[in-house]
């Protein structure tokens, strides 16, 4: 594979400093908090003070925030100067690693956060098996919650807690035990397992001790007051430590700054407690306004500074932001709520969607209007959403109406990702003696092999077809086989050949890397990727841009990260089976961080959640899904574990045990989400909901719609593409065939637009031909249908089919088997049922039980049936007769030897038809033409259980001149051979398979008639 490097956008110099921002970067007098909103400069104030002084450090609170803020100065530092920009976790990784150096132990490692979820899955796991220490288990809590992905995450949460404040399983447990909170003792007996896993991992003794992110920043607050106790060599010391975004510092980030300043540090800590968004993670707002106490945990006797201006955005933005800030509990000083905007300006709107789908529609129309009409580049358009789910749901539908639209960041689940799952799917397939057709249908309709369900749908009931010639065994044999065999795939029509070979090709390469000694988990899936060859057909469509390069651009990802995972997995794993990988992977329910996130992606529209979005702007922001029940989300983060109540205990803030209480945190937290949310915009922001049956905006929607001078409700919504272009143009010429549209149509199609040229336009132009058809073959199952509708003959004559449903691959299952046993009794044809019912791949459940009765009921009735006629039957049989300059060509279910001829008797386990239709059923009279004189009649057998009895339904046999069979085939012949064919509306029409492209139908109105 080949990676493309996008060199980085040229960086924007610092802004210059306002007075304020001056005395921040200049500061040097101890300990200094400077409280401002959204826009009031504090970051570039944090950045000012970092070049300014050689030994200051900037924290902030996530890696890729730190990536990007050094990419933003690094051109404007002092030549060969580190530039020290960091997360509190890699300060405390480098502490720890400074001492473990000194003690002349091996480098402590980072414990990600998949493979902290892959330790505490297994020990759930174990512990569901009966596996593991005895747990004090809290009364009338469920046993079964070990094994339900919630209760990891809470566990994960507590424990993460719990290390903040630096306790270990045994105190957790004793806390949970003195204050009667059964919880918190099942999650400290689960710590200590845990711990003593950790622990064990970490043997032999070459390997570093391991460390999860939470506590590794109490690990380093304790080597930091300890240093000295556990090593002579000398302590780390601090210079200036700039915290920017302090507001979303947990109680361990405090410990270890309280830990810096006793090593030397002095701090400057930049925040605004109304908008905090990692306080799902653990962050605690209220810190900010304890750093000016000078007595307890986090206070730190710094100095204030309130910064009075806003930069970003006019004063109507600035308005709504000031507006909602009132809407969150006061913590520290207020004063910057009152911080006024520096220029006019801006647009606020607050817009309700009658739908989901209307909601994606009018978003893309306000991007492309920023983009089209203001000339703003995509990148400068952004999209903020309140979870991760709905952000993906919106990237998809945006793309799908030719947004370019991106995550921010993709924290992927590995095994759900589509790029992934049939790489994991081909080693598996690979190593495996028994591979399932169902795993065959995967990798065939997957990237790898591209078939989409209508094709998978044509290759089943072509592999059937063989499967009756004796060709394949099976339908599910066969299917296997086109996946994993290339010869077999290579013996494929053309239709299907490219795909499944590419399949095979896929499994046969990890299949070969399989079989080297010792395979690795990276080399076997790296195998099967590059005979996949859809690297370079991704790297094209990335390069090109646009909702299909998007989605390249993330399946390429996808495929890195899983190549990354498994590479460290390697790493921790040595000598690991990529079997074992694969198990792990399928495990995984955490979201795995895209390497990509924090590269340079091309030109989009960026949609991100209010946490990711937190400390950036845009000029135009667009904030989507603002109604009741998502955003505010009410939901009590930690209902099971009560990780908050802990939190809580331990900062010494009682009173917030009562639901009330917490839920009122809980709302606080989703309005500062919200505040950052809406404070992104520089020039304009636009806030949506949707309004529907179930759906209503919720009261952040009111306040904004206040603010905006009311909500607006559009009825119809401006596309703003070609597409949307083309129809209109196209509507203006229909009201007026005078009107200019006609030049513009003409324009527009002279540059290939689709839709502009009329001559793609349905129903317009003359038809291309009245010529006769040249019928020289007829299938007697079609001359009826020719009867009925002579547009339905045709379209389905030219390949408009029915998907095939259920009914219709049990009808042929029972075919097959009363083909097979023309006299079979009963519990033949039921012994022949049960052998053959596994190929119609019915999924488990009810559906297969109710067919496989049904079927049952059919064979009973076929057994009752065959009793009656003992004679000599042939089945299956094909006809193919020359009738003047015709020829017919079928196959008869039964010929049934009788004492005065044959009889043709059709089988049928649909809704029967009455006696006196079938005496005139253009089917039977059509084979009963072909016998001529042999014939003795024809009958339609109905198999369909129900009050009626098996009566055959017969034909009488044809009179001499063929009576009015006959006539009614010459007309039906001479209908199929005419250049027109018109539409003829009947009972079957809303069964019809072709009724979208009808005429005569709703549907199908706009077709040509
Ligand atoms: S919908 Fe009815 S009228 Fe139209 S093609 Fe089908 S059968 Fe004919």
């Amino acid at each position: 594979m080949t990676v493309t490097l996008l060199s980085p956008a040229p960086a924007a110099p610092l802004p210059p400093l306002s007075a304020e921002q001056e005395h921040v970067a200049a500061w040097s007098a101890g300990h200094l908090r400077v409280i401002g909103p959204p826009g009031s400069g504090k970051s570039v104030a944090a950045k000012a003070a970092l070049l300014r002084d050689p030994e200051a450090m900037l924290l902030v609170p996530t890696r890729i925030g730190a990536s990007r803020i050094r990419e933003e100065i690094s051109a404007f530092a002092p030549p060969a100067r580190p530039l020290e920009v960091h997360t509190p976790s890699a300060v405390a990784f480098s502490i720890l690693r400074s001492l473990a150096v000194a003690q002349g132990k091996p480098t402590p490692r980072l414990l990600t956060g998949a493979a902290q979820d892959e330790i505490l899955a297994a020990l759930l796991a174990g512990q569901a098996d009966g596996v593991g220490r005895a747990l004090p288990w809290p009364p009338g809590l469920p046993q079964s919650v070990l094994s339900i992905p919630a209760f990891r995450n809470e566990l994960r949460d507590i424990l993460a807690r719990a290390a903040e404040f630096g306790l270990d399983g045994t105190e957790l447990r004793e806390l949970g035990r003195e204050l009667g909170e059964p919880e918190w003792e099942l999650a400290g007996a689960l710590y200590e397992e845990y711990l003593e896993v950790v622990a064990l991992a970490d043997l032999p003794i070459t390997s570093g001790e391991r460390f999860d992110s939470a506590r590794i920043l109490a690990e380093a607050a304790l080597a930091l007051e300890e240093w000295e106790h556990r090593t002579e060599a000398p302590a780390p010391s601090f210079g200036r430590i700039i915290v920017d975004d302090y507001q979303e510092a947990t109680a361990a980030v405090v410990r270890l700054l309280q830990a810096m300043t006793s090593r030397g540090a002095q701090l400057t800590l930049l925040a605004d407690p109304d908008v905090a968004v990692q306080t799902f993670r653990g962050a605690r707002p209220q810190f900010v306004a304890s750093a000016a106490g000078d007595r307890g945990r986090g206070e730190f006797g710094a100095a204030t500074l309130e910064l009075s201006s806003v930069y970003r955005g006019g004063a109507v933005l600035r308005n709504v932001v000031a507006t909602a800030s009132q809407m969150v509990a006061p913590i520290s000083a207020a004063a910057r709520r009152r911080a006024e905007a520096r220029q006019p300006g801006g647009t606020v709107r607050a817009v309700e969607l009658r739908s989901e789908a209307a909601q994606a529609s009018f978003i893309a129309s306000v991007l492309r209007a920023a983009h089209l009409e203001a000339g703003l580049p995509w990148d400068e358009l952004a999209v903020i959403v309140r979870s991760d789910g709905f952000r993906n749901t919106l990237v998809g539908e945006l793309r799908r109406i030719e947004i370019p639209a991106r995550p921010e960041s993709r924290r992927m689940v590995l095994r759900e990702e589509r790029a992934v799952a049939p790489l994991l799917l081909a080693v598996e397939m690979a190593g495996s003696a028994e591979v399932t057709s169902d795993q065959a249908v995967q990798l065939l309709a997957s990237p790898v092999g591209g078939l989409d369900p209508v094709a998978i749908r044509r290759l089943r009931r072509y592999l059937r077809g063989q499967v009756r010639e004796g060709a394949a065994e099976s339908l599910a044999s066969a299917l296997v086989a086109v996946a994993i065999e290339p010869e077999a795939a290579a013996a494929l029509p053309n239709e299907f050949r490219s795909a499944a070979q590419r399949a095979a090709r896929v499994v046969d390469a990890a299949r070969s890397a399989l079989a080297e000694p010792a395979p690795s988990p990276r080399g076997v899936l790296w195998a099967a990727w590059d005979a996949s060859g859809l690297a370079t057909h991704w790297r094209e469509l990335a390069l090109a841009g646009g909702p299909r390069g998007a989605r390249a651009d993330d399946d390429l990802d996808a495929v890195i990260a899983l190549m990354t995972s498994a590479e460290s997995y390697e790493e921790r794993n040595p000598g690991s089976r990529p079997a074992q990988f694969i198990e792990w992977v399928r495990e995984l329910a955490l979201p795995t961080d895209s390497l990509a996130g924090t590269g340079q992606r091309g030109a989009g529209v960026v949609v991100l959640t209010a946490a990711e979005a937190a400390g950036r702007e845009w000029p135009v922001v667009v904030i989507a899904g603002v109604q009741e029940g998502q955003w505010p989300d009410p939901r009590l983060r930690d209902s099971l574990l009560g990780s908050n109540r802990l939190a809580d205990h331990e900062l010494g803030r009682l009173g917030l045990d009562r639901e009330a209480d917490r839920r009122r945190e809980v709302l606080g937290d989703e309005w500062r989400l919200f505040i950052s949310a809406l404070s992104r915009a520089s020039r304009e922001l636009v806030v949506t909901a949707v309004r529907d049956d179930d759906s209503v905006p919720s009261a952040m929607f009111d306040l904004v719609a206040r603010e905006a001078g009311g909500a607006e409700a559009p009825e119809t919504i401006e596309r703003l593409d070609l597409r949307g272009l083309v129809a209109a143009l196209r509507a203006d010429l229909d009201a007026d065939p005078g009107s200019d549209s006609a030049t513009l149509l003409a324009a527009l199609a002279g540059q290939g637009v689709p839709g502009a040229d009329p001559a793609e336009w349905a129903g317009v132009g003359e038809p291309s031909t009245l010529a006769p058809l040249a019928v020289r073959t007829l299938s007697p199952s079609k001359v009826e249908l020719a009867l009925q509708c002579p547009l339905r003959w045709a379209l389905e004559s030219a390949g408009g089919k029915e998907a095939g449903r259920i009914e219709a691959n049990i009808g042929s299952l029972i075919h097959d088997i009363a083909a097979e046993y023309p006299h079979g009794s009963e519990d033949e044809l039921l012994a022949a049922l049960d052998t053959k019912f596994s190929e119609l791949e019915l999924p488990e459940g009810w559906v297969a039980a109710r067919e496989y009765d049904r079927a049952q009921g059919m064979l009973h009735l076929y057994a009752l049936y065959v009793q009656q006629v003992p004679g000599e039957v042939e089945t299956e049989v094909e006809v193919n007769v020359d009738l003047g300059d015709v020829r017919i060509v079928g196959r008869v279910d039964r010929l049934e030897h009788v004492d005065d001829g044959v009889r043709v008797a059709d089988l049928k386990t649909g809704a029967p038809k009455s006696y006196d239709d079938v005496l005139v059923d253009m089917q039977l009279g059509t084979y009963q033409i072909a016998l001529g004189e042999q014939s003795a009649g024809a009958r339609l057998v109905y198999l369909t259980p129900g009050p009626a009895d098996v009566k055959p339904r017969p034909q009488l046999r044809l009179p001499e001149d063929g009576g009015e069979i006959r006539a009614n085939f010459a007309r039906a012949l001479s209908q199929m051979r005419s250049g027109e064919f018109a539409p003829v509306v009947n009972p079957g029409c809303s069964h019809c398979p072709v009724r979208t492209s009808c005429p005569a139908q709703d549907e199908g109105e706009r077709c040509a008639s």
